[in-house]
C-alpha cells in the first residue's frame, strides 16, 4: 500500500468482492465499486476529521441497506473487512507508526464507525421490512378491493342478465313480477293496471320472413313500447316470446287502462318496413285494472294472461278487459275438462234416448242417443256442457267411440223386443269423421255387438259437413257401404251452399229446431214458407226429412201435411234413460 488513494481503491475492490452476490442488487460491478467508493470516502472523511462524528458510519450502514445490500452477510463481511484492513488500507494503522495516540484514536473511531454502521444498517433494514410489509398490506387491500369490485360487477351483471331480456334489453317476467309485488305491497296510488300485449300471429311472421326478421320486429316493438312506457312513467317488460307487459301504477278507472292499451296497440300497428319489405303487424291486449293494495302478483299475472287469450280468441287486434265471471266459467270448464278422462274410465258417460216418430203412423221408428255425464259432484250434465270441451281436448274421439258402442248394444237389446225395433241415431263429431280409423271401428262395433248396420244411423252436423275434405268424404262413402245410414243434423243452420246435397253420400236431413219456431202462431209466416221449401228440397234430391224440436200438435200437423217423414221433440218424448222407454 504505497499511498492512501490506491490503498482505498484496493479496499473498495475488496469490499465489492465481499458483498456482491450476498443479495440481489440491480447494479453492475462497476456501479457497485463506484457506490462503495463513495461510502469509503465518507468513512475516511470521518476517521480523519478534526472532530469525530460516527454519523458517517450510520449513514453508510443505511445507504448499504437502501441500495439493497440487505443480507446479514453483507453487513458481517463489511465489518470483518473494515476491522481487518480499513485502517491499514487508508494508512491509519498502528502497524504504520506515526504516533501512538493518533493510532489509538483511529482504532477508537473505527470501532465507533463500525458500531454506527451496524446500527444504521439494522435500522434501514428494519424500516425497509416495515415499508415492504406496509406496501404488501396496501397492495393486499387494493387487490381485495379490486376483487370485491369485480365480484360486485359480475354479480350485478349476472343479476341484470337474470332480470332482463337479452334480445330487447327490457325487464323480463321475473323483474316485472317483482315490481308488481312491490307495488301491490306498497301502492303509490289507490288503483293500478296490468296490461299484457301480445303480437298477433307472430309465428307466421317468423315463418314468412325468417327468425332474424322476427327478432328485429321484436326489438322494434320493444322500442315503441318502451317509448310509450316512458311517456306514461310506467314499467314495460318482455314476458314471453311475443308478449309484453305494462305496469301502470296510477290509473283512476278501467277506461284509463283500456285507453292506454289501445295506444299500445296503435303504436304496434304502425307500418314497419324491414329490408324494403312491409311487415304487417297487429297485437291484442288483456287488461286488468283494480284497486292497488294487496293481492298475489302471480294471481294478477295469471288473470291478465287469461284476459289476453280472450282478446285473441275474440278475433285478435283488440283489447279485452278482465271479467271475473268469464274467468270463473273458464276455470270451471277447465276443471271439467281435466275430469273427463277419469269420467271415461269410471263409465260416467251415459246415453239418454229420444224417439224419432214416423209422422204418418205416429210410431217411434228410431231413437236418438244423446250423451249425458253423471258427474260424481255436479250431478247430471247436459252435452252442451261437455261435448265442446271434449272436442277441444280431442277426447271426443275416444268418448264418441265408447258412446257408439253403448248405443249399438242398446239397439241390439231393443231388437229382442220383437219386430219393428227402432234404429239408433248416434251423433258424430267432426274429429271422429276425420279419424282414419272410424270406418274400421264402426264395422268392428257392429260386428261385436251383432247389430245389423241398417239399425244404425249416424248424424253429422251441417257445420261439420261444410269442413269436410276428400278424405272424410271417402270415410262417409265407406260408412254407407257398410250399410249404415247418414243424416245431416241441424240442417239449415250451417249456411252451406245447398249444392253439396247432390254430392254428399247421405240419406236424410234433420231440420234444425229453429224452423219450428213461429209455426203455431202463423202458419203463413216466412219461416213456414222456408220449412215448406226445405222439405221439398230434401225430397227432390231423394233424402228423408226429419223435423227436430217439435213441441206442439199444431207443429206436428203442419209437418205431416208438408209430407215431412219423421219428427222428434218434446211432443213425442223427452230424452230419457233407456229403462224409462217403452214403460
Ligand atoms: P242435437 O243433436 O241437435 O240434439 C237435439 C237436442 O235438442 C237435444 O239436446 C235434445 O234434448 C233437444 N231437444 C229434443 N227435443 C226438443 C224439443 O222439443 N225442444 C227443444 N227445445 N229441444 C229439444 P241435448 O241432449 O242437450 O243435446 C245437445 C246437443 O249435444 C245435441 O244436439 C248434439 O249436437 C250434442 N250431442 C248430444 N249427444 C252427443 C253425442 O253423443 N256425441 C256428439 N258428438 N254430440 C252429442
Ligand atoms: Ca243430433
Ligand atoms: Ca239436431
Amino acid at each position: 500500500m504505497s499511498d492512501a488513494g490506491s490503498g482505498l481503491d484496493a479496499f473498495v475492490r475488496a469490499w465489492a468482492r465481499e458483498i456482491i452476490g450476498t443479495s440481489y442488487v440491480p447494479m453492475t460491478r462497476a456501479q457497485t465499486v463506484d457506490f462503495l467508493r463513495g461510502r469509503a470516502d465518507l468513512l475516511v472523511g470521518s476517521l480523519t476529521a478534526e472532530t469525530f462524528d460516527a454519523g458517517a458510519g450510520y449513514a453508510v450502514g443505511t445507504t448499504l441497506a437502501r441500495a439493497d445490500f440487505t443480507a446479514p452477510e453483507a453487513l458481517g463481511r463489511t465489518i470483518a473487512l473494515m476491522k481487518a484492513r480499513f485502517l491499514a488500507d487508508v494508512g491509519l494503522s498502528t502497524a504504520v507508526p506515526t504516533d501512538a495516540d493518533s493510532a489509538a484514536e483511529a482504532d477508537r473511531r473505527l470501532a465507533a464507525l463500525i458500531g454506527a454502521l451496524a446500527e444504521g444498517f439494522a435500522r434501514a433494514v428494519r424500516d425497509r421490512t416495515l415499508d415492504a410489509q406496509d406496501d404488501m398490506r396496501r397492495a393486499a387491500l387494493r387487490a381485495k378491493a379490486a376483487a370485491e369490485r369485480a365480484v360486485r360487477d359480475s354479480e350485478a351483471r349476472v343479476l341484470h342478465a337474470a332480470l332482463h331480456d337479452q334480445l330487447t334489453g327490457l325487464p323480463n317476467r321475473a323483474l316485472f313480477t317483482q315490481e308488481l309485488a312491490r307495488t301491490l305491497a306498497a301502492p303509490p296510488a289507490p288503483r293500478l293496471a296490468v296490461c299484457f300485449v301480445g303480437l298477433d300471429r307472430f309465428k307466421l311472421i317468423n315463418g314468412t320472413f325468417g327468425p332474424a326478421v322476427g327478432d328485429r320486429v321484436l326489438v322494434l316493438v320493444a322500442e315503441q313500447l318502451r317509448a310509450l312506457a316512458d311517456e306514461h312513467d310506467c314499467l314495460v317488460a318482455r314476458i314471453g316470446g311475443d308478449e309484453f307487459a305494462f305496469l301502470v301504477p296510477d290509473t283512476t278507472c278501467t277506461d284509463d287502462a283500456l285507453k292506454f292499451a289501445d295506444r299500445a296497440l296503435r303504436r304496434i300497428a304502425e307500418p314497419v318496413c324491414l329490408d324494403g319489405r312491409d311487415v304487417p303487424l297487429s297485437a291484442s291486449a288483456g287488461v286488468l285494472e283494480r284497486s292497488a293494495d294487496g293481492g298475489d302478483p302471480e294471481d294478477v299475472m295469471r288473470a291478465v294472461g287469461v284476459t289476453l287469450q280472450w282478446a285473441k280468441a275474440d278475433g285478435r287486434a283488440r283489447c279485452a278487459q278482465f271479467d271475473p265471471d268469464r274467468n270463473t266459467g273458464d276455470v270451471a270448464r277447465y276443471a271439467l275438462s281435466a275430469a273427463m278422462p277419469a269420467g271415461l274410465r269410471n263409465d260416467e258417460f251415459v246415453l239418454f234416448y229420444q224417439p224419432l216418430v214416423e209422422l204418418v203412423s205416429g210410431q217411434p221408428v228410431g231413437m236418438e242417443a244423446l250423451a249425458r255425464w253423471r258427474h260424481p259432484v255436479r250431478g247430471l250434465l247436459s252435452p252442451n256442457e261437455f261435448i265442446g270441451l271434449a272436442e277441444d281436448s280431442g277426447l271426443i274421439v275416444g268418448l264418441g267411440l265408447r258412446l257408439l258402442e253403448k248405443a249399438c248394444r242398446q239397439a241390439e237389446a231393443w231388437r229382442w223386443r220383437g219386430p219393428g225395433a227402432p234404429f239408433v241415431s248416434v251423433n258424430l263429431a267432426v274429429q271422429q269423421i276425420r279419424d282414419p280409423g272410424l270406418v274400421a271401428q264402426v264395422a268392428d262395433v257392429l260386428d261385436r255387438v251383432g247389430l245389423p248396420p241398417e239399425l244404425l244411423q249416424l248424424e253429422i252436423t251441417e257445420s261439420a259437413v261444410m269442413s269436410i275434405d276428400d278424405h272424410s268424404l271417402g270415410t262417409l262413402r265407406a260408412l254407407r257401404r257398410l250399410g249404415v245410414r247418414l243424416v245431416i243434423d241441424d240442417f239449415g243452420t250451417g249456411y252451406a251452399n245447398l249444392s253439396y246435397l247432390c254430392d254428399l253420400p247421405v240419406d236424410g236431413l234433420k231440420l234444425a229446431a229453429t224452423f219450428m219456431q213461429g209455426l203455431d202462431d202463423d202458419p203463413d209466416c216466412k219461416r213456414s214458407a222456408l220449412l215448406d221449401a226445405m222439405v221439398a228440397v230434401g225430397h227432390r234430391v231423394g233424402l228423408s226429412v226429419t223435423a227436430e224440436g217439435v213441441e206442439t200438435p199444431a207443429q206436428a200437423d203442419r209437418l205431416r201435411r208438408l209430407g215431412c217423414d219423421l219428427a222428434q221433440g218434446w211432443l213425442f218424448g223427452r230424452p230419457v234413460p233407456p229403462e224409462e222407454l217403452f214403460s
